[in-house]
């Protein structure tokens, strides 16, 4: 009876996370069968149920309460996580919420229900492996208590060597445990440490009166604009309003080829061979800002109702002074109202630091851009996606050889829209005097353009090159350029053209901050200004911790896919007012390049 009941808890306290194991099914089994996928996580799923059950029946009390202690504990972070996101608690969120937990009380205030949630399974599970189990006998007893721990050793082993990768689905106790020994082995070998406050000192304070502003867009190769190639898109920045001046260093190397490693590592610096340490423990940008005079902004697009973005917490908030989201503008128009936006901070006469993130041309494009921007056609169907700034999801999107070619078309389109129109929305109403702004994308794209189908874009295991290849412009004006400590650009873009990487422009926003170039590249590596003499690629391993080891991706410029004019019709001249193309009736030749 009471070996019924304790199952019962058991079984109770693991459906509290049912939601996760269904996801997880659900993934591995559409939109393709991933039978190995599959078979491992059903393997792995059972073990972890097979290590909780023998806990339950360990014959000693003490081990057995103890263990019942340790690991319904450990699921309450995961469970509550996981409860209140609705996802997988990664082991990078795991770290994030050990560091925020010095304000539990607010976290309190925000996430009650779902802190309940956790705490509701935790209380199951420890009184349904703690309870007294009626006839006890010893015999297997050393196999009870050996199973449950080895099972989490083992379980521990598997997400060290996959960089923390692979709890997904998997009951919140044991990843919790688990995670709670890969988070004990990194902070014992120094890897993790709680974030350090700004060292460095501040050595040309008042270095001019204008605003840094970081740029970043989302999506955008720098091959398809006009700065970067002969049959570009509108940038607006190949001849900008007269006085801005647009210094541009050509195709440069993202520093991966996600959203989030990129925007971690630009808002925290990085090395190519230290950015884990430096991402985890080293003060954040707004913390040089800060201590540098800056008013911080930080102006997030893509994101609404004050939900974090590309791994922002709590803590980086902290040295944040203005938070800008537009929760009432359609998506389309966006990256305009943050241009508005951007021109009042430049105008405002105030010395401030802003990070604008931009919604730029993630997937869906569909309806990214406004019908009188359809220059470039066939174009993907539009009214779909009207109210989805982003998604990994590309339902809609049959990734076929044909699609691709819309989706060219649709990507065109949205970058006029979306940078050219931007461009020339933010230069038409700001007044740079003093200030610079270096533009950027977090990553580039592969639209397919060597042919083939499917339906990823970037942040693929095995990358195209042109996944990390991005713009990298700068704008100032004369009035910045003259300023004590001011970065000159020209002689930056003669060395650092076509071969600079994202790496470099944290240690150079510091500088430009007013803090020792010297101090700042001994720990950041080198600036802008300085000839980039590392290897001209991204890393597509950017979650490179315990086990794993990052992966780079060489980028050679002749071997650059760029998109195949025949995609569309040239529009003859005179009838560019609305510029309509359509593509050539034969189909588009695979754009030479490497595989
Ligand atoms: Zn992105």
């Amino acid at each position: 009876m009471l070996s019924k009941l304790k199952i019962l808890l058991i079984l109770v306290a693991l459906s509290v996370g049912w939601p996760q194991i269904i996801l997880r099914f659900e993934s591995l089994i559409a939109p393709e069968l991933q039978l190995f996928g599959l078979a491992a996580y059903a393997a792995l799923l059972g073990i972890c149920l097979i290590g909780i059950f023998s806990a339950a029946f360990i014959p000693v009390a003490p081990v057995r309460w103890g263990f019942a202690l340790f690991i319904s504990l450990s699921g309450i972070m995961v469970e509550t996580y996981q409860s209140s996101v609705e996802d997988h608690m990664p082991y990078d969120a795991f770290i994030s919420m050990i560091d925020a937990s010095g304000s539990l009380h607010e976290a309190w205030g925000q996430y009650a229900s779902a802190m309940m949630i956790g705490g509701v399974q935790a209380v199951l599970l420890f009184l349904g492996i703690g309870l007294s189990i009626h006839h006890v006998t010893k015999k297997h007893s050393k196999k009870l208590i050996a199973a449950p721990l080895l099972i989490l050793f083992a379980l521990a082993g598997i997400l060290f060597i996959r960089g923390g990768d692979g709890a997904r689905g998997l009951p919140s106790a044991y990843t919790g445990a688990a995670y709670g020994l890969l988070y004990g082995y990194e902070r014992s070998t120094e890897v993790i440490a709680p974030r350090e406050p700004v060292r460095l000192p501040v050595v040309h304070p008042l270095n001019g009166d204008g605003d840094i502003v970081l740029l970043v867009d989302e999506s955008i190769s720098g091959h398809y604009l006009d700065i970067n190639s002969a049959h570009g898109v509108y940038s607006g920045l190949m001849a900008p309003k007269s006085g801005v001046a647009a210094h541009n260093f050509g195709l440069a190397s993202s520093i991966a080829h996600c959203s989030a490693a990129v925007n971690m590592t630009l808002r925290h610096g990085g090395t190519r061979d230290d950015y884990i340490r430096i991402n985890g423990s080293m003060p954040s940008i707004w913390a040089y800002a800060k201590k540098a005079g800056l008013e911080t902004v930080y102006i997030d697009v893509p994101r609404t109702k004050r939900v974090f973005n590309n791994m922002m917490d709590e803590s980086e908030l902290k040295d944040i002074d203005q938070w800008i989201e537009f929760d009432d503008v359609p998506i389309q128009r966006r990256d305009h109202a943050a241009a508005d936006a951007l021109a009042g901070f430049l105008n405002d006469g105030k010395r401030q630091f802003i990070y604008l993130q931009k919604i730029g041309a993630h997937f869906p494009i569909h309806d990214k851009y406004p019908d009188a921007y359809m220059r470039y056609k066939p174009a993907l169907p539009r009214g779909q996606f009207l109210n989805i700034s982003d998604t990994g999801d590309r339902e809609g999107f049959s990734g076929s050889r044909e699609s691709w070619i819309t989706y060219r078309n649709s990507y065109r389109n949205t970058l006029i829209w979306n940078v050219g129109a931007f461009f020339d929305r933010l230069l038409g109403q700001a007044d740079l005097a003093g200030s610079t702004i270096i533009y950027t994308s977090d990553h580039g794209q592969n639209l397919h353009e060597r042919g083939g189908t499917g339906v990823v874009t970037h942040c693929s295991p095995d990358p195209k090159p042109e996944e990390g290849l991005v713009p990298l412009v700068v704008l100032d004006t004369p009035q910045a350029a003259g300023q004590p400590g001011a970065i000159d650009w020209d002689a930056a873009i003669a060395k650092g053209r076509n071969r600079s990487s994202h790496f470099q422009i944290f240690p150079t926003v510091l500088e430009m901050m007013g803090y020792d170039a010297k101090a700042v590249q001994a720990i950041y590596g080198s600036d802008l200004l300085t000839a980039n003499t590392a290897p001209f690629a991204f890393n597509y391993q950017f979650n490179a911790r315990l086990g794993r080891a990052p992966s780079w991706k060489a980028i050679r410029l002749d071997e650059i896919a760029y998109p195949p004019d025949s995609d569309y019709r040239p529009v003859p001249v005179g009838q560019r007012g609305q510029a309509i193309a359509a593509r050539q009736a034969s189909p588009a030749a695979p754009a030479t390049g490497t595989k």
